[in-house]
This record gives C-alpha cells, sequence and structure tokens, in this order.
C-alpha cells in the first residue's frame, strides 16, 4: 500500500454527501478516488445466487438481498441511474485511475456462519483475480469472517468494527487494525496507546462532528472514516 495517499481520510459510503449521490454507489466511489481520500469503504451482501453486491441494507427496494437472485434485484436502480453495482464491477471501477485510495470492503455479517465464511472467500477470491490485493482493506462485525480472511491470506489487511476487542487480543488473533465507533476510544482511551505500540491500526466511525474531528487527528489516528470527507480534508489543511 505504498502508494496510498498520506491522509487519514476515508470516505464512509463513497464520498456521497455534498453530492447528493447515492450511497455505495460507482459514482460516490469515484468521486472519494477523485478527492484523493486515502480510503473509500463500502458495504458487502450476497445474492441468493451467491453474486457479491455493495449495498449497505441487506434488503435493496423492499427485496431480502440473499433471498433474491441477482438479476430480480438489479430491475431496481440506484437513484442516479446506476445499477446495483457487483462487487466485481465495483472494485474494477476503483481501480480504474486510482494508486491512491484504497478500498475499505466491509463484509456484512450473514445468516449462518458457513454462509459468512462463503461470503470471505469468494472477495477474496474475487480481490485476488482483480489484482486488488494492495488496494483492499477487509472490515467486518463478524469477528469470524475477519479470521477466516486472515486464514486465507494473512497478507491481508483486517480491521475489526464492533468495538470489543483489546487491541492486544486483536493482535493475538493476527486482526490488523481496530475500527471502532470513536466513543469507544473514549471509554478506552488506553486502547489508543496500547494499539500504536503493538502496531493495530486505528481507524474510528463514523465522524461527522468536527469536535471529534480534532480529537482523533490530535490522536494521530491512522484513518477516520466520515460521510463529511471535504470537511476533514479543510480540517487537515488548516493544520
Ligand atoms: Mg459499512
Amino acid at each position: 500500500m505504498s502508494n496510498s495517499a498520506k491522509n487519514v481520510v476515508v470516505a464512509h459510503r463513497g464520498a456521497w454527501k455534498a453530492q447528493g449521490l447515492p450511497e455505495n454507489s460507482i459514482a460516490a466511489l469515484k468521486n472519494a478516488i477523485a478527492l484523493k481520500c486515502t480510503g473509500s469503504e463500502f458495504d458487502v451482501q450476497m445474492t441468493a445466487d451467491d453474486i457479491l453486491v455493495v449495498n449497505h441494507d441487506d434488503s435493496f427496494n423492499g427485496l431480502p438481498i440473499a433471498e433474491t437472485a441477482y438479476s430480480e434485484l438489479a430491475v431496481h436502480k440506484l437513484s442516479n441511474g446506476e445499477k446495483l453495482p457487483t462487487l466485481r464491477d465495483y472494485i474494477q471501477a476503483g481501480l480504474e485511475n486510482n494508486t491512491s485510495t484504497r478500498l475499505v470492503c466491509e463484509i456484512k455479517p450473514a445468516e449462518t456462519k458457513e454462509r459468512g465464511e462463503k461470503m470471505a472467500e469468494k472477495t477474496i477470491a474475487l480481490v485476488k483475480e482483480l489484482n486488488a490485493e494492495q488496494m483492499t482493506v477487509y472490515i467486518s462485525f463478524d469477528y469470524n469472517i475477519l479470521k477466516k480472511i486472515e486464514g486465507l491470506n494473512s497478507n491481508a489487511h483486517t480491521q475489526y468494527l464492533n468495538g470489543e476487542k483489546s487491541p492486544e487480543a486483536l493482535k493475538e488473533d493476527g486482526i490488523d487494525g481496530a475500527d471502532y465507533h470513536f466513543e469507544v476510544f473514549r471509554t478506552h482511551p488506553d486502547w489508543i496507546a496500547s494499539a500504536k505500540k503493538i502496531g493495530i491500526t486505528l481507524n474510528a466511525w463514523t465522524v461527522n462532528d468536527p469536535e471529534d474531528m480534532d480529537w482523533l487527528l490530535d490522536e494521530k489516528f491512522d484513518y477516520i472514516t466520515t460521510n463529511e470527507p471535504e470537511l476533514l480534508f479543510e480540517k487537515i489543511e488548516k493544520r
């Protein structure tokens, strides 16, 4: 990841808000790349016919994604006219003219452990096939999904989202980062120092308030995940 932008700005579900773009759209990803965010986050679900798609909710236009074939889902468009992005399309778009913005790939928890592991396997295989390994960061609330990814490729960069594990516990399991709700770090301020000490990457979500941005910049977080990437860039430039 040596080419990645040196800033800490991760656009949450792409850089959608200021431009009025749909969250998790390819347009929002392209906007994050244009802004030169160090990362652009997106959410991965799997359809009934095992197609990985990018969408936050587990339903799309009222259809449960896990129980619906992609062809049925794709009848409905995003608000900007895009089709529901497959993960393949999304990664391919994210690799075009982009050497600076990491693809921060959130694998959503599944109904069963087996289905979660299948999503992890298919995601990591697709990332490899598309030669996106150096550009990808994997995040999940499902700890088993991250452990599965590390088992398949210990060079993969993984960050845990749920917030109840100490940096030491993550390190023990081979997980590379703590990507926690920012309030977790207010409750456990000692985790900031211990993470740095043992080489656990620090990320926080979803940081939209200017004062929270200042605090996490002061604490020298590696990444700050936000719906307001333009505002965070302004803050960084003023420092
Ligand atoms: Mg997400």
